[in-house]
């Protein structure tokens, strides 16, 4: 059945890209942004005029969808980008990818970031072969996250590892599908985050 009508999938229409929140159906022709990519609604196709804030509150509400995350959340790693030395949408960028719920689904052990969140804090997930249940938990180079003994047979991860073939891990981080564990090899450079996304205007948009 296709997910024209998901309310999830609106919302990938809605920012004009894919979120990927459905699993791996977003990676089958069953895609509803493949299938419609233009926004829902009587008049999804005609040509929008954005003012300048409208594309800043795109740019955020697009990077918030897709890492799955509330305002306040989002707002929270905008705010600790901004003091650090690095530059702030980078920071950002690399505070939304070094979560581990979005390591665990990156490494392909859950098939969307959202079931990521659920698998860890049902305490599926060992970090440096400590339980870890909280998926806003920042990881950090040489980071080993593993599946705990407990869970190594569970058909949510098994079946999520055999539908990772449609997908590519980037190369800050390292999958051993076999023995269920990943390592972060570095912290990802802004070359490596591959969601389409202005940081600068996010910045702009916080910046008001
Ligand atoms: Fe739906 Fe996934 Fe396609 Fe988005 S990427 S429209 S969530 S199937």
């Amino acid at each position: 059945m296709s997910c024209v009508n998901s309310s999830v999938c609106k919302l990938c229409r809605r920012e004009n890209m894919k979120l990927f929140l459905k699993g791996d159906r977003c990676y089958t022709d069953k895609c509803a942004f493949e299938r419609r990519p233009y926004p829902p609604g009587q008049h999804g196709q005609s040509r929008l005029k954005f003012s300048e804030f409208a594309l800043q509150l795109r740019e955020k509400q697009k990077a918030k969808r897709y890492y799955g995350l509330s305002e306040k959340q989002f707002r929270h790693y905008f705010e600790l980008a901004d003091k650090s030395k690095e530059i702030t949408g980078t920071k950002l960028l690399k505070f939304l990818e070094l979560r581990l719920d979005n390591v665990v689904y990156t490494l392909g052990f859950a098939n969307s970031r959202r079931e990521a969140r659920q698998l860890i804090g049902h305490n599926h997930f060992l970090v440096n072969g400590k339980r870890v249940n909280i998926a806003s938990f920042i990881t950090k180079k040489g980071d080993v996250i593993e599946v705990s003994q407990a869970s190594k047979e569970m058909d949510k991860i098994l079946s999520a590892i055999q539908a990772v073939s449609r997908r590519t891990i980037p190369s800050w981080l390292e999958a051993n599908h076999t023995a269920l564990k990943g390592i972060v090899k570095d912290a990802p450079t802004r070359e490596d985050v591959t969601i389409p996304v202005e940081e600068s205007m996010i910045v702009e948009y916080y910046s008001r």
